[in-house]
């Protein structure tokens, strides 16, 4: 899926890689202290072993002329070293003792002219001739104080003058120290600057460096003459009193912190490395988690803006296009509205079920789907509405074109589920800028243009004119004027067509006719106001009027059976079959002679409401007649299942009986049909005196129509029932060749 790519993309740039590259900085930073940290304390670790080495070098020096001084400054010393063979008391006073006493490696007596008296030496090869040579200047310098007398850095502990230097004795480095054998009592009279001379000698190659490495934890503490190269270790300069180096004590540092770098870095890096997978997962399940909430986003999104059976987009979208639209419309072209109703769609769903409904629609929006240009927009706004959307016109033709070619893909017939389903569309059109320039301007108006195309006969369309507006405008009035008549008692009136039987040609019963005598209009007939009554919601107060003025008239007529007309939007209400039968009781009429009449799409609802009233009211008595049989939508087959008395057949049929053969032979089918299934019929709009006869000869039970009489007020049945028995006693069985005498009587009927 692309938007997930991009939405992981845009999360890798905008969260990811920040958060990383933090989590990498601050690792970094961490481990770059850590390091420095560690280099630090190794620095100071080096510098402190580098003067602890130097220290001891220099406490060794100390230590050894303080060794020499516990022999030295002794008078039995000086005395001793004056005598001839002396030789054994040296070895075991100033000389092999100070080795096992105090570890020199060396010692040499001088006698005040330097020459040699005594040597001994750990390193059997070393003659003293090497140490002489070294010590010569010390010597020297020693004879030199002692002279002068120079008592600088003389103390309690230091009790003589000495000198001492790091040289090479021997090829070997070593510490030189000289002091004179003088007296400790100052008993002894000595001559200053000619005193016996004491030379200790201690390697600082040998056991010293066994000692640094014990004692002091100089880890592989080692001499050498050049300085190290490598950068482990660490070199102290052994240097000679004139200050050049003699050699280097070399040792392997204490580095604490590298030590600590050393434990602490793989533990460190570990923990790095998890810290660093585990945000790594955590960005991971938080991409996971924002992606699904893009997508679900998305998902809300395309959902508020799209209906979800067809996925096309919803109101609010059209709206949205219909406003681009306009907004981006160049000067010289058009903009076109199309609004779009299936015809008899509500019928579909009644009658087969609303998941046929569904499945016509999407199917209709498929076929639409193949017509529409890639720039226009097909929306449904709900149930059988479409709209669309046709941008940047440049002729009126192309909207006149894509209906034409809707329409006639609508007209095939929709296969679904096996069954053959009809239906068609009207389209009504408006136009910017001709017809408007705001949305809501247009919408209205395409709006008006497929009301319009609706009561043309559907299945066509209409492009907006200024007409139709005064129209609807006209409609809105009389609805209004509607209203205004229920509550006023003079305008609505209702007249009386008699029903005749066909057989006795005498009036049996009437069927009751509203009538509007409209205060500016004049009278007006049902089919002008029956509809808008049945719009605006106003028909259940109309049917009630009726329905009383019916209950007064069969009061009125013991004799005569009373039909009326129902609505079938008053048949769909539940409460209406017990609202008729607590009309009819309260009156005190026989149901029996209650019959209501109504039409097919009456009977089309699916939620069986109109059924159970039908029902309720044949339990009742009341009897059912199906009106204007023959142009509805049933077939006769469906009539078997519906729970009739009567059917009246439609005046169009009977219009051409006596004219045309094959309405004779269709009314002949349907009132054999009728007979068959117990029905009883009456034809409507008989005319003529032959339609009466031939109708009569079919076997319709009952006749009605202008031939009789028209709808007359009550007064005018009063009239003609006063009229009836009169004549019945001068000539029996005379209506059909004196019809008129039927006819109306003063009072207006249509
Ligand atoms: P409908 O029930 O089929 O009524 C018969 C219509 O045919 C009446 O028209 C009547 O005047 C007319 N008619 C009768 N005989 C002839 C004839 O020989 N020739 C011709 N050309 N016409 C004839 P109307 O009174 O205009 O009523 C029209 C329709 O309005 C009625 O058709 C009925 O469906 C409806 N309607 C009338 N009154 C009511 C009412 O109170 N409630 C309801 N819901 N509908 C009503
Ligand atoms: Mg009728
Ligand atoms: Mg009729």
């Amino acid at each position: 899926m692309p938007s997930a790519i991009y939405h992981s993309a845009h999360f890798a740039q905008r969260v990811a890689l920040p958060a990383l590259t933090s989590v990498a900085l601050l690792a970094a930073l961490v481990g770059m202290l850590l390091i420095w940290a560690g280099r630090e304390a190794d620095e100071v670790s080096v510098a402190r072993q580098t003067a602890l080495a130097n220290v001891v070098v220099g406490k060794l020096r100390e230590t050894i002329a303080h060794d020499q001084e516990s022999v030295t400054v002794w008078d039995d010393a000086v005395l001793r070293v004056q005598e001839e063979d002396a030789t054994e008391w040296i070895e075991y006073n100033l000389g092999r003792w100070m080795h096992t006493y105090f570890g020199h490696d060396g010692a040499y007596v001088l006698d005040p002219a330097d020459h040699l008296i005594y040597q001994y030496s750990v390193d059997e090869s070393a003659s003293y001739l090497d140490t002489e040579r070294r010590a010569a200047p010390l010597v020297a310098d020693l004879r030199q104080r002692l002279r002068e007398g120079d008592d600088t850095g003389l103390s309690d502990r230091i009790l003589s003058q000495g000198a001492s230097d790091i040289t090479v004795v021997s090829g070997r480095p070593a510490l030189v120290s000289v002091k004179p054998i003088v007296s400790d009592t100052g008993d002894i009279e000595q001559v200053t600057g000619a005193e016996y001379l004491h030379i200790a000698v201690r390697f600082l190659d040998g056991d010293f460096l066994d000692t640094l490495a014990g004692d002091y934890l100089f880890e592989a503490v080692r001499f050498g003459w050049d300085e190290p190269v490598s950068d482990s270790d660490v070199a102290l300069p052994l240097r000679a009193n004139a200050g050049e180096p003699v050699g280097y004590l070399i040792w392997k540092p204490y580095r604490p912190g590298a030590e600590v770098i050393a434990k602490v870095g793989p533990v460190a890096t570990v923990v790095a490395a998890a810290v660093f997978s585990l945000i790594l997962g955590l960005l991971f399940v938080l991409n996971l988690r924002s992606r699904k909430l893009a997508e679900r986003d998305a998902r809300m999104r395309h959902l508020a803006h799209h209906d979800p059976l067809t996925d096309l987009p919803n109101r609010a979208l059209f709206d949205e296009r219909l406003e681009t639209a306009l907004k981006e419309r160049s000067p010289g072209s058009a903009v076109a509205v199309l609004y779009l109703d299936l015809d008899h769609f509500k019928q579909v769903n009644d009658t087969l079920g609303h998941p046929i409904g569904d499945a016509v629609i999407v199917e209709f929006t498929a076929r639409l789907g193949t017509l529409i240009g890639p720039g226009d927009t097909l929306a449904r706004l709900g149930g059988d509405e479409f709209t669309i959307v046709m941008p940047a016109l440049a002729t009126e033709e192309a909207v006149t074109y894509l209906s034409d070619r809707i329409i006639d893909a609508v007209r095939h017939p929709f296969n679904i589920e096996g069954q053959q389903v009809f239906v068609g569309v009207t389209i009504g059109i408006a136009l910017a800028p001709r017809d408007g320039q705001t949305r809501t301007d247009l919408c209205r108006k395409a709006d008006i243009a497929l009301y319009h195309a609706k009561g043309a006969g559907r299945g066509r369309y209409a492009i907006f004119g200024p007409e139709m507006d005064a129209m609807l405008q006209a409609r809105r009035e009389m609805e209004r004027d509607l209203r205004l008549a229920l509550q006023s008692n003079d305008q609505l009136e209702v007249h009386y067509q008699p029903l005749v039987s066909a057989a006795s040609q005498k009036m049996i019963g009437v069927e009751a006719l509203l009538r509007w005598r409209h205060p500016i209009s004049g009278w007006l007939p049902p089919d002008q106001f029956i509809p808008i009554a049945e719009e605006s919601g106003l028909i259940e107060a109309v049917g009630d009027f009726v329905l009383r003025e019916v209950c007064k008239a069969a009061r009125r007529w013991p004799n005569l059976s009373i039909a009326m007309n129902v609505s079938a939007i008053e048949l769909r209400n539940p409460a209406f079959a017990a609202k008729v039968a607590a009309r009819v009781l309260e009156a005190g009429v026989d149901p029996g002679r209650l019959e209501l009449e109504l039409t097919e799409s009456a009977l089309t609802d699916v939620h069986g409401i109109a059924d159970q009233n039908i029902r309720a009211l044949r339990t009742l008595g009341v009897r059912i007649a199906l009106d204007d049989f023959g142009t509805g939508f049933s077939s006769l087959s469906r009539l078997q299942t519906l729970e009739l008395d009567r059917i009246k057949i439609d005046r169009s049929f009977i219009d051409g009986v006596g004219r045309t053969n094959g309405d004779e032979a269709i009314v002949h089918a349907i009132v054999e049909m009728a007979r068959a299934r117990g029905l009883k019929t009456t034809a409507e709009g008989v005319e003529t005196l032959e339609q009466s006869s031939k109708l009569m000869v079919i076997g319709c039970d009952e006749l009605q129509g202008f031939l009789y009489s028209r709808a007359v007020p009550a007064s005018g049945i009063d009239a003609l029932l006063a009229e009836g028995p009169a004549r019945d006693a001068k000539a029996s069985g005379v209506e059909l060749q004196n019809p008129t005498g039927l006819s109306l009587a003063p009072g207006g009927a249509v």
